[in-house]
């Protein structure tokens, strides 16, 4: 029997072990996910061993820690510097990164976007800002805290503080930031939230399973909006592939996943 799991702190809310453990049981494969709650990222490493995992996906706030704590980084990951897939292989561990495929899945359906705002510089943020500026997205960054925004300015992406914003017209705003997860906070100032909505065409947030404060702003201007259960159902897919090497089918994958959030 193997074992997987997800490591985060706030780590309760996560449907990983629902999404993955539907894949397991109809597929009549050998494994269990589990949640672990991490506070510490830099026990990732010895932890995943403790538990003898085969595998682990990694949320907030340890997606950098888990890019550090990995032998070797594979694909996308090693670019952004950010992991939130890790794979045992023969006592290594190998990481990558499937949030911003996920991301660009779920977004499809707004059409062509050419300019985006980005809420946030986290790990999230790192890897949505290198896939928007590789597909050659216009790009700005809004975070509360400056001293996080070196990397997105050696990315090319236009950088702002709360203080400092300069606002423009975005085709879409996404939200990054962990405000709204476990409390009822708004990503940034209200009035400043208040008119990037106003000149914005869509809106999409990274939680999901929740109306966030963003999400109820967004709704009260009649902004299409969508919070982020198709990008965790489709990081997820890519996830479940990496962890089970090959062993199942992606279309069977997809669909015992999708099931899970009928549930
Ligand atoms: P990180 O901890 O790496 O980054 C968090 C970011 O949020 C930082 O920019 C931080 O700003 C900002 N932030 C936190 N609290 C506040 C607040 N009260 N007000 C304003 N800004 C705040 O997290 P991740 O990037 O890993 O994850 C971010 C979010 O995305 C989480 O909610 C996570 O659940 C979600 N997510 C969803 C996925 C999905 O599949 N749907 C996949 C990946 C992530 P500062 O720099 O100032 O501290």
């Amino acid at each position: 029997m193997k074992l997987f799991a997800i490591f985060g702190d706030p780590v309760a809310h996560s449907r990983s072990p629902l999404m993955h453990n539907s894949v397991f049981k109809h597929l009549n494969y050998k494994a269990c996910y589990t949640r672990v709650h991490l506070t510490d990222g830099s026990k990732l490493k010895e932890t995943f061993f403790s538990l003898s995992l085969s595998g682990a996906n990694i949320t907030v706030p340890h997606k950098e820690a888990a890019y550090e704590a990995c032998d070797e980084v594979r694909g996308f990951a090693k670019k952004v510097g950010v992991v939130n897939t890790i794979v045992n292989e023969n006592g290594k561990l190998i990481g990558y990164n499937t949030d911003a495929d996920g991301f660009m899945f779920a977004i499809k359906e707004f059409g062509a976007i050419k300019n985006i705002l980005v809420l946030g510089a986290g790990g999230t943020a790192k890897a949505l800002c290198a896939r928007f500026m590789e597909d050659g997205i216009k790009v700005s960054v809004l975070n509360r805290s400056q001293n996080k925004l070196a990397y997105f300015k050696e990315l090319g992406c236009e950088c702002f503080g709360w203080e400092d914003f300069e606002l423009k017209k975005y085709d879409l705003v996404v939200n990054t930031t962990s405000a709204g997860l476990k409390d009822e906070e708004l990503p940034c100032p209200s009035g400043l939230l208040e008119n990037i909505l106003d000149n914005s065409s869509f809106a999409a947030d990274a939680i999901y399973g929740k109306v966030t404060p963003f999400l109820k702003l967004a709704n009260s201007k009649s902004i299409t909006s969508k919070d982020g259960a198709d990008m965790l159902l489709a990081q997820g897919i890519l996830a479940n592939e990496l962890m089970v090497k090959n062993e199942l089918k992606t279309e069977d994958i997809k669909n015992y996943m999708s099931k899970s959030f009928e549930l």
